[in-house]
């Protein structure tokens, strides 16, 4: 059992003092509307780098010691922590290697590599650069910053969640999308120390749901790699896996799963509705209340928008599909 309370989230924050942004949890009339109950979007696609996973990276290098720091940090990465750690490197000055699979959208790397960091680009999955990596920290003493299965780093994730009870102490619903579940962990840890009947719902695609499905056979469960709208949620839940799958088997209450034609519509009300360019991957939470997945009648909602890189010219021709133009 974890040993991870709110004293390491007040930790996590007072490292992220000036280096993240407070994120706005922004009030939605329309999906209040349709839920019949109270909904806010916890805005963290406009964290800086685009997505809350700063957060947990710089919670991450700021926890190293000199030594480690002058070694230099490696990451694997969808796309959004290689860029956190890049981000987070670069403000810290710490040498930033990050590997990525071939999988990863162009908009993405040329991101990561406009930050500094020093890329290597091999592999067709998040497992093979993987392998790549731990080549790499073999040859160069770096020092591995992992996605989300680090103390470290959901700790930093976390930070979120003490926002929200700060910003809305009376919350009682909590919808996060659910990838690794460091996002899950860290910000569960925050409200279930707080209040337990919180309800937290994790979201993820149909295709290649890892912590859902290692949720439910009890170990984790590796999945296939498919090409999704919701790319950032990729990746398996480590087949070593420590600190999340516990933590989420403590904390999640249920998960949902929504369909690629489910995240479009979540994206494309997002942008025409609430103004918000988010990736497929943040727009799990809202897709699921469209879709009428979870009820949320009566309750007071938040759901985590948690990234904004999406390629434009992908995210208006998810938009131009849309029914009514
Ligand atoms: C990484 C990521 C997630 C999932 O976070 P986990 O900690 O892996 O569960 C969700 N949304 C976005 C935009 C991400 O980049």
């Amino acid at each position: 059992m974890s040993t991870l309370g709110l004293a390491d989230l007040y930790a996590a924050r007072q490292r992220l003092a000036g280096l993240v942004r407070r994120t706005p949890l922004q009030p939605s009339p329309a999906l209040a509307a349709l839920a019949g109950g109270d909904v806010r979007l916890k805005l963290e696609c406009l964290q800086e780098t685009g997505a809350f996973k700063l957060r947990g990276a710089t919670n991450k290098l700021a926890s190293l010691s000199a030594e480690e720091r002058a070694r230099g940090v490696i990451a694997v990465s969808t796309g959004n922590h290689g860029r956190a750690v890049a981000f987070a490197a670069k403000r810290l000055g710490v040498r930033a290697v990050v590997c990525l699979s071939e999988l990863v959208p162009n908009n993405k790397l040329e991101a990561i590599r406009a930050l500094g960091a020093e890329l290597v680009i091999e592999g067709k999955s998040q497992d093979e650069a993987e392998v790549v990596a731990g080549r790499l920290i073999e040859a160069e003493g770096l020092i591995y910053v992992h996605p989300f299965d680090d103390p470290a780093v959901l700790t930093g994730q976390g930070t979120i969640g003490l926002e929200l009870i700060e910003d809305w102490p009376e919350l009682d619903t909590c919808l996060v999308p659910l990838s690794g579940g460091g996002l899950m962990a860290g910000i569960a840890l925050a409200l279930k120390a707080v209040n337990p009947a919180i309800r937290m719902i994790g979201i993820t695609m149909e295709q290649g749901a890892a912590m859902h499905e290692s949720l439910a056979a009890g170990r984790p469960v590796a999945v296939e790699e498919v090409a999704s709208l919701a790319d950032s949620l990729g990746g398996g839940i480590g087949m070593n896996n420590r600190w999340t799958l516990p933590l989420c088997r403590d904390l999640v209450d249920e998960t949902l799963l929504v369909s690629e034609a489910e995240i479009a519509a979540g994206m494309r009300h997002l942008l025409m509705e609430e103004r918000l360019v988010a990736e497929g991957g943040a727009a799990v939470g809202v897709a699921a209340l469209l879709a009428g997945k979870v009820d949320l009648a009566g309750r007071r909602t938040a759901i985590l928008v948690s990234g904004q890189n999406v390629d434009m010219g992908k995210l208006l021709e998810v938009v131009g599909q849309g029914g009514d133009g």
